[in-house]
């Protein structure tokens, strides 16, 4: 599954001798976005190997996750379930309209409850509730998704120094690393407060799959705009013109984040002359239409 590569074009960093390059992961499925793609895919194949016919996960009312966990089940015959953190909204925002069109049945939990989402004595209920269901975590952030998100690298076709990925939950920056094996630059750029927490999440992660430590990344922590889907009107003015400039469309919680961090870098000097950068766009463009609705805003 080898996405294109766009190269994008930039006094800014053409005269700093810097070539740089968008994996577009967002062009992988026209409903199955990007990254949750990725997770997926491994995923969906050990379910039906178990033979489960339904598949259980979490997320907030805006998720990227729920969404393509929704699309997949349609497009793979698998029942789907949506554990939902807080309160039914109605009109059903344009996230979850769209995966209760795909055939997604929506459970609301309190916050409170929401935190239980990972233990096994909660999974257990769960799973006797819905009568068994294949159960993927929030974010689709398991083992087989770190394998997935693998493949993020293995057919890139040009010579690169530096990768740099968008990252929440750290599964997809994990695979990434886990599939480079010591090779090239890492850099994360997380979307949410708190960048120690997630280093060790990813380390863990990489541990579990393949028993690996690599030291070729690191959290670039200093682009998060205030915590997770916060947005601040100079990340808006970047995007749009970002957007204009480039053809590229982008999102304010992960890709829009990342792209002001990376340019940021370029800005002052953190890439030596000759840097070859990968950017991986990992999707996530259906939720705009919900931002738009929420704050009555254009992207
Ligand atoms: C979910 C998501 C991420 C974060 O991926 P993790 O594996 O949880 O780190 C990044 N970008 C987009 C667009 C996403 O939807």
């Amino acid at each position: 599954m080898e996405t294109p590569l766009q190269q994008l074009h930039s006094k800014l960093w053409e005269d700093r001798g810097i070539a740089l390059w968008v994996k577009r992961e967002d062009l992988l499925h026209p409903t199955i976005s990007g990254n949750k793609w990725r997770k997926l895919k491994y995923n969906l194949q050990e379910a039906k190997r178990l033979q489960h016919d339904t598949l259980l996960t979490f997320g907030g009312a805006y998720s990227n996750h729920i969404a393509a966990v929704a699309a997949a089940g349609q497009e793979f015959s698998f029942k789907t379930i949506g554990i939902i953190r807080g309160e039914e909204h109605l009109p059903l925002n344009p996230t979850l309209r769209f995966a209760t069109s795909a055939g997604m049945a929506l459970h609301y939990i309190s916050r409170e409850a929401y935190r239980q989402k990972s233990e096994p004595v909660y999974l257990a209920q769960l799973a006797e509730q819905f009568r068994n269901p294949y159960i993927i975590p929030e974010g689709g952030t398991n083992a087989l998704a770190v394998k997935g998100c693998t493949e993020i690298v293995t057919d890139i076709p040009i010579d690169y120094d530096y990768i740099c990925c968008a990252s929440g939950t750290g599964g997809t920056l994990a695979g990434i690393i886990a599939g480079l094996e010591g090779n090239k630059q890492v850099l994360g750029f997380p979307a949410l407060k708190g960048g120690e927490f997630l280093k060790e999440e990813i380390e863990q992660l990489i541990h579990r799959y393949n028993g690996g430590r690599y030291d070729n990344w690191h959290l670039i922590t200093d682009y998060h705009f205030g915590g997770y889907a916060k947005i601040k009107p100079e990340l808006l003015d970047f995007i749009r013109s970002f957007q204009q400039e480039h053809q590229l469309p982008l999102e304010p919680v992960y890709t829009g984040k990342m792209f002001y961090g990376l340019v940021d870098l370029i800005r002052s000097g953190y890439f030596p002359k000759g840097s070859r950068i990968v950017a991986v766009h990992t999707g996530g463009l259906q939720g705009n239409a919900g931002f738009q609705e929420r704050l009555g805003i254009a992207l």
